[in-house]
C-alpha cells in the first residue's frame, strides 16, 4: 500500500479537480484517466473507500455482487450481477469484489468493499492526495475556481465534486437534540436488553432494527408514513428485503411495533424508570401515544456536506440538500461544477412510473461517472471519442443485445440510454450511453436511443425513443420473464418502429 500514502497533486493549478475518495471520485478519476484527461483528486480520507470505511453501520451492504451468474465473470454482462465492483479502463480489472468475498453471503461485508474499493485504487493505479480537506471555495477573475484545503490552495477549471450524502440530518421536532442519530450508534451489546425508539422508516433504520432484534427487549420504529417495500414496489424504492426480518417480527407479535405516527417531542424520562419519554402523534386518527424507553435513535437521513459552494451560488433542493443539476450531472446555477458519485441522485431523469434512477447506489453511479467523464472531455477539453459506425443490418441486433445484456441500461433504468445517431450524411454511429432526460429535451438530429423501463407491474421491458425531424416519439416493447429480449416478435417489432429512418437504406454506411 505504499503508493497509498504517497502525496500526489501538490497544491497549484490543475485542468480539473476532483474532490472525494469514495466510489463516486474513484470511478471518475478512472474514468477521467482513460480518456487522458489530466486532474487532480483530493480527499479528506486517509485511504480509499469513502462511506464504505464506516457504513453500514451492521457490516454488511444491501447492494449484491452474485459470485456465480448466467453470464461469464469479467465481462461487461456479469457487471448486471455484481453492484459493488467499480468499472476499469482495462479488462483485466474487471470484477474486484468477486475475488474478496468469502462465499457466506452474496451481501459483501463493509470490510469486503472497502477492501474491494482500495484493490481497485491500487491495481489500477488511482492516485489520491489523501489527508486535503477542502474548506472553502472561491472564484478567479477568469472563472476559475479556488478550492482552499488544509494542504494549500489550488486553482481549476472545472471541478467534480464527490462528497457523498453521508452528514447526519435530523429533523427540529423539539427535543430531537436527544437522540443519538444513525452515525452515532453505539456498539449493539450496549443496547442488550434495552428499549429502543428509531425514528425513521427508510433503510437505514430497518437495518438497525435488523441488527438490535438479538439484542433489544422493545424496538419501535416511527415515523408518519408507512413503510414502503421494495418488493412490493417491485424495485429499489422502498425497504430492501434484506431488512425486512424487524417487519415479521412486528407482524407476528415478536416485540417490535412499526407505526406511523409524527414525532410530537422527545423528553428527559423519569429517573429510574426510562431515561427518554417520546410523544407520538398517530397518523391514522391523531391519538397521542407515549413511550418510555431507554434510547432513542433518529435513522433521519444525511445531507451533502457542500461546504460554502450554496453561497457561491449552487443551488440545492430537499431534504438533503442535493445540489439542482443538470442531465449531465453539472450545477443547473453554476456551470463548470459537476457532481459525481451518490450526490448525482440529484439530477433527477425522467423517474417513469414515479421509479427513481439507481444514482444513489454504487451501480447506478458508477455509470453515472463514466458518462460524465466522457461529457467533460468533449465539451471542455476537446477530446474527440470514438463514434462506431453501423451497418443498417445491425442496428436491431446491436439494440436488442444491449438491450439484453448492457449493463447500463439494466442499473439505470429510463435513466440513461444507448444512443445511434442517425445522420444521412454520416451514417449510423454509435455515440454510447448518454442520459435518457437530456436525450428526450435536447433536440437536435435523428438518433435512436434505447433504455429498459419499469412500472409498478415489476415488469421490465424495453422502450426505443426516436427522435426524428426535432419530435421524440416513444415506443415500448414487451417484457420478457428472461430478460432476453433477442426474440422473433421484438426484431420484428424494432425493426418496424425503426423502419422509417432505416428502411430502403436511406441512411448509408459511412466510411469510417
Ligand atoms: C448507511 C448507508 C448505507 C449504504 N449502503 C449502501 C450499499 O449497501 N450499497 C450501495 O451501493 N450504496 C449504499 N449507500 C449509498 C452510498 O452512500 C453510496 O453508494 C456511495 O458510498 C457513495 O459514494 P460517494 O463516493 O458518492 O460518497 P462517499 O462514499 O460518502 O465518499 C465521499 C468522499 O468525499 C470525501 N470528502 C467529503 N468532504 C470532503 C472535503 N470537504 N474535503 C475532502 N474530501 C471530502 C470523503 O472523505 C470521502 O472520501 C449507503 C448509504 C448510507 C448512508
Amino acid at each position: 500500500m505504499a503508493e497509498l500514502t504517497e502525496r500526489p497533486f501538490p497544491p497549484g493549478d490543475y485542468p480539473l479537480v476532483v474532490v472525494g475518495s469514495g466510489p463516486g471520485g474513484l470511478q471518475v478519476s478512472s474514468a477521467l484517466g482513460g480518456l487522458g484527461i489530466r486532474h487532480a483528486l483530493l480527499s479528506a480520507d486517509e485511504q480509499p473507500g469513502g462511506m464504505f470505511r464506516r457504513w453500514p453501520f451492521f457490516q454488511r451492504l444491501l447492494s449484491w455482487t452474485k459470485p456465480y451468474a448466467p453470464v461469464a465473470r469479467a465481462t461487461r454482462a456479469y457487471e448486471r450481477y455484481d453492484w459493488n465492483s467499480l468499472i476499469p479502463e482495462s479488462d483485466e480489472h474487471r470484477a474486484v469484489m468477486v475475488g474478496l468475498m468469502d462465499g457466506t453471503s452474496y451481501f459483501p461485508s463493509r470490510p469486503e468493499m472497502q477492501a474491494g474499493l482500495e484493490a481497485f485504487t491500487s491495481r489500477t493505479n488511482l492516485k489520491v492526495r489523501f489527508g486535503c480537506r477542502w474548506t472553502g471555495t472561491s472564484r478567479l477573475d477568469d472563472g476559475r475556481f479556488i478550492l482552499e484545503t488544509t494542504d494549500g490552495e489550488y486553482t481549476a477549471g472545472t471541478l467534480v465534486i464527490a462528497v457523498g450524502v453521508a452528514e447526519p440530518w435530523r429533523p427540529t421536532s423539539p427535543g430531537m437534540e436527544l437522540a443519538a442519530h444513525y452515525a452515532d450508534t453505539q456498539p449493539v451489546e450496549t443496547y442488550a436488553d434495552k428499549r429502543i425508539f428509531i425514528v425513521g422508516k427508510q433503510n437505514s433504520g430497518f437495518e438497525l432494527a435488523s441488527g438490535m432484534l438479538p439484542w433489544a427487549k422493545r424496538i419501535i420504529i416511527a415515523s408518519p408514513s408507512p413503510a414502503r417495500l421494495s418488493v412490493n414496489t417491485h424495485s429499489l424504492v422502498g425497504i430492501r428485503a434484506r431488512y425486512l426480518q424487524p417487519y415479521e417480527d412486528h407482524v407476528l407479535g415478536g416485540g417490535v411495533a412499526i407505526l406511523d405516527a409524527g414525532i410530537e417531542r422527545i423528553e428527559p424520562g423519569s429517573p429510574g424508570d426510562a431515561p427518554f419519554r417520546v410523544v407520538t402523534r398517530r397518523s391514522s386518527d391523531s391519538v397521542e401515544m407515549a413511550f418510555d424507553v431507554d434510547a432513542v435513535i433518529a435513522a433521519t437521513g444525511f445531507v451533502a456536506p457542500l461546504l460554502d459552494l450554496p453561497d457561491l451560488g449552487v443551488a440545492t433542493f430537499g431534504q438533503s440538500r442535493l445540489p439542482a443539476q443538470t442531465p449531465f450531472w453539472e450545477s443547473a446555477t453554476m456551470p463548470g461544477v459537476f457532481f459525481a458519485g451518490t450526490i448525482g441522485q440529484g439530477s433527477g431523469g425522467l423517474k417513469k412510473h414515479g421509479i427513481p434512477s439507481n444514482s444513489g447506489a454504487v451501480q447506478g453511479a458508477r455509470y453515472n461517472a463514466r458518462v460524465l467523464a466522457r461529457h467533460i472531455a468533449t465539451t471542455r477539453f476537446g477530446v474527440k471519442l470514438e463514434r462506431p459506425t453501423l451497418a443498417p443490418a445491425s442496428v436491431v441486433e446491436f439494440l436488442l443485445d444491449e438491450l439484453t445484456q448492457g449493463p447500463e441500461l439494466w442499473h439505470q433504468r429510463a435513466y440513461l440510454g444507448r444512443v445511434l445517431s442517425l445522420d444521412p450524411d454520416d451514417g449510423i454511429r454509435d455515440e454510447g450511453i448518454l442520459p435518457l432526460a437530456w436525450f428526450v429535451d435536447a433536440g437536435g438530429p435523428d438518433a435512436v436511443a434505447a433504455t429498459l423501463e419499469t412500472d409498478g407491474t415489476g415488469a421490465v421491458y424495453p422502450v426505443i425513443y426516436l427522435r426524428r425531424g426535432g419530435s421524440v416519439s416513444e415506443h415500448a416493447l414487451e417484457a420478457h420473464p428472461l430478460l432476453d429480449y433477442r426474440t422473433a416478435s421484438a426484431r420484428s417489432a424494432l425493426a418496424s418502429i425503426l423502419a422509417p429512418v432505416l428502411g430502403g437504406s436511406s441512411i448509408p454506411l459511412a466510411s469510417s
